[in-house]
């Protein structure tokens, strides 16, 4: 029989159990209110009622700590500190923080000591807890240490990424030059990265890694950044609300009148290329102030008045390539010019070369392909400029000691109604970033246990290689299957897809299409099934201008062109790298050198939930927490946690609790630290093995445990 105001778990209908508590009516009838509000009756359901554990109801600091260490116990965990107004939570070392979606007091610089200088844990989970424990094992252990941002868009992964950069300038002390240049190069990536999309105000179109040097005092001394994969198709079409990047909105909102009449600019609403999602103004944004802020910013940075106006000039012609259109039959005076260039295609025939005039669509295709080209060098070249000015190789000799600490703040899983080749490349960066997480929980677990000397053996844990392997391990991968149709001149979409579904058809992370005219196909992710629409994938691969616009850029005397297309027009190898021509091959090259630098650092995690869809703040939608509980790799966490020892006490909670089973008192506290208790996996949510209702297998357990002192400290 149930008490009055006990809490239980009972079925919420979606396959994971949702709490509730126990309600007597007027009547005198028990019924169970749930967390959301909702009556179960309870007569005929009790089977499917279980207790829930003390942990479970008020919540705790660390998830791993919970009695009922499943998927709803996480999720209620989540709930109940989301209504408490706590947004961060510990899985083990990981961080999980939700989304407040308002401003709380919790980044004072009252907070910023509070947490310096602490033990993980030791205070409540915070954000600065592990920006902190990153600076303490960097300066302590003189070992690099990277700090893994992840969640889906508007989780908040640019918001903590720029927390634990405050931090760490506070800490490190010095209010240098330097460290404002590095805080200000913020502003300026996200007015030429950043854009408002239906998910998110502030939507990064770029993944970023920002590796900050400190010296062997623990100063900042530099940094260097790194971007991928900038989404180049916004600045030419947005979807409805959205907008295209902030910097036009903020340029157009923030120049003179001079300037605007000297490039011929007006309002933002006059521009093909601002306006296709209907929605020029962002709520809750400035874009006036913000355009001060970032010549501010620009300034910081050394970008010169002259190379603001060629930035301002470049933009601008963006602007107004945008509002050119095309009819048939163009004739053109001039050779070689802009008119020429975007209306005919020259190609090779066996003997000469011709040109061909191009439709009124294709025309359109090039010019937007020319656009985004543009406006992607140019991100490019600011990045680089922002790197030449922040980041300075040391130059005090060989034996110059200098730590880092690396920030990686790169899209989330995506799985939209239609996905294309750009979220294939972004889920395989995260399928990469997986398989690192799993396998550092894997390895923390077996280390705890090898510093206990407790038998860990036979534990295997299914990560996600296969998939992997299926993207870029196996022999004709997917990812070596597009980039060989994209080489090959007459390769097209359809081509690559039916090459794909031959050579994988066996393989079960693959799901080829239905029939011959599907051009979708499947893939098997560790965060669920991904349907990609293979159409695009070549030309979106292949990335390539065509030589027509090459040699008109080669005729240009703006500097600023000339020097974004520096790469293009000399040929020559700008970073050193071997150059790849497709953008697969590229990203790839830059995921493995992001791996390789990651593996090298001790890593720590955050992961960033979004608690709903609509930005708001006191609002927790379940099944979205759910999905996020189970790409961010926290089932995985208490997966592996299960299959050893999930539950963990130091001895002398362990004797005070279980003392009484003993027929003995010989139990000296000092001699032992830990003791580590099986789970009872028959059923997750049995209530047997809890402290205060312990089990008859709990029982022999601690008695074999206590009898063998099967553990000792050495
Ligand atoms: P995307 O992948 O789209 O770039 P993101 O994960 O980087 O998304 P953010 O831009 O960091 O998301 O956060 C989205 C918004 O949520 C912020 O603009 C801010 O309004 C709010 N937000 C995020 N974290 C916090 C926080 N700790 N405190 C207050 N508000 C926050
Ligand atoms: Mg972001």
């Amino acid at each position: 029989m149930l008490r009055k105001g006990e809490w239980v778990w009972v079925d919420s209908g979606t396959g994971v159990p949702i709490g509730a508590r126990v309600k007597v009516t007027d009547t005198g009838h028990q019924l169970l209110v749930d967390d959301e509000g909702k009556e179960h009756k309870l007569s005929q359901k009790e089977d499917s009622i279980r207790v829930m554990h003390p942990t479970s109801v008020e919540g705790v600091d660390d998830m791993i700590r919970l009695g009922d260490l499943n998927e709803a116990g996480l999720l209620r965990n989540l709930l109940v500190r989301h209504r408490q107004g706590i947004i961060y939570t510990y899985t083990g070392s990981v961080l999980v923080a939700v989304n407040p979606y308002q401003e709380l007091p919790l980044y004072t610089a009252d907070q910023v000591r509070r947490y310096h200088g602490r033990r993980l844990g030791e205070l409540p989970p915070h954000v600065f807890a592990i920006a902190d424990t990153c600076y303490f094992n960097m300066s302590r252990h003189n070992r690099d240490q990277c700090c893994i941002i992840s969640g889906e868009s508007g989780a908040g992964k640019t918001e903590s990424t720029k927390l634990v950069l405050q931090f760490l300038a506070a800490v490190s002390g010095q209010h240098s030059w330097i460290e404002q240049q590095i805080l200000e190069a913020n502003p300026i990536l996200e007015a030429f990265g950043n854009a408002k999309t239906i998910r998110n105000d502030n939507s990064s179109r770029f993944g970023k890694y920002v590796e900050i040097f400190f010296n062997k005092d623990g100063v900042i001394e530099g940094a260097r950044l790194e971007q991928y994969l900038l989404e180049k198709s916004r600045v030419c079409h947005q979807a409805m609300e959205e907008r295209n990047y902030h910097i036009f909105y903020c340029m157009l909102t923030g120049m003179t009148t001079e300037q605007k009449k000297n490039l011929c600019l007006g309002d933002a609403s006059e521009f093909n290329y601002l306006k296709r999602g209907d929605c020029i103004v962002c709520d809750g944004r400035d874009d006036a102030k913000d355009y001060t802020r970032i010549r501010t910013a620009l300034k910081i940075l050394t970008f010169t008045e002259t190379h603001c106006w060629e930035i301002l000039k470049l933009l601008a012609a963006l602007l107004h390539l945008g509002n050119v259109s095309f009819e048939g039959n163009m004739t053109w005076v001039q050779p070689a010019s802009l008119g020429v260039s975007l209306t005919y295609r020259s190609f090779m025939t066996n003997r000469e070369r011709v040109s061909k005039p191009l439709s009124s669509e294709q025309a359109a295709d090039c010019r937007d392909a020319f656009v985004k080209a543009i406006y992607g060098k140019l991100f490019i070249w600011i990045v680089g400029r922002i790197n030449s000015v922040i980041h300075k190789t040391p130059t005090n000799g060989p034996k110059y000691v200098r730590n880092s600490i690396g920030l990686l703040d790169i899209f989330g899983f995506e799985n939209f109604a239609s996905n294309s080749f750009e979220q294939l490349c972004i889920n395989f960066a995260n399928e990469q970033l997986q398989q690192f997480f799993v396998r550092h929980v894997f390895k923390l677990e077996q280390e705890e246990y090898t510093k206990e000397d407790i038998v860990w053996k036979n534990i295997t844990f299914n990560d996600n290689t296969q998939t992997l392997d299926l993207l870029v391990g196996k022999p004709l991968n997917v990812l070596a299957l597009i980039d060989e149709e994209s080489h090959f001149p007459k390769g097209t979409d359809v081509t690559m897809l039916n090459k794909m579904n031959q050579v994988h058809a066996k393989c079960n992370i693959y799901i080829p299409s239905k029939n011959t005219h599907d051009m979708e196909f499947g893939i098997r992710h560790f965060a669920g099934v991904v349907y990609y629409d293979s159409r695009g994938f070549l030309e979106k691969n292949r990335d390539t201008l065509s030589s027509d616009i090459i040699k008109l850029i080669d005729t240009t005397t703006n500097k600023l062109l000339r020097q974004i297309f520096e790469t293009q027009l000399s040929g020559a190898q700008t970073d050193g790298r071997k150059q790849v021509s497709t953008l697969s091959g590229q990203f790839r090259q830059s995921l493995d050198s992001l791996m390789k630098a990651l593996s090298i650092c001790q890593p720590h995690f955050i992961r960033c939930f979004k608690p709903n869809d609509n930005k708001k703040s006191m609002c927790f939608d379940r099944d979205l927490c759910i999905r996020q509980l189970r790409y961010s790799g926290m089932i995985d966490t208490i997966r592996i946690r299960k299959l050893g020892y999930p539950i963990r006490h130091t001895f002398k909670q362990f004797l005070q609790r279980y003392r009484v089973l003993l027929k003995t008192t010989v139990c000296d506290p000092k001699t032992v630290r830990h003791y580590y208790l099986e789970y009872d996996d028959d059923d997750d949510d049995d209530k047997d093995d809890r402290d205060n209702d312990i089990s008859v297998t709990l029982q022999s357990q601690v008695r074999g445990y206590l009898a063998r002192k099967s553990y000792k400290s050495k």
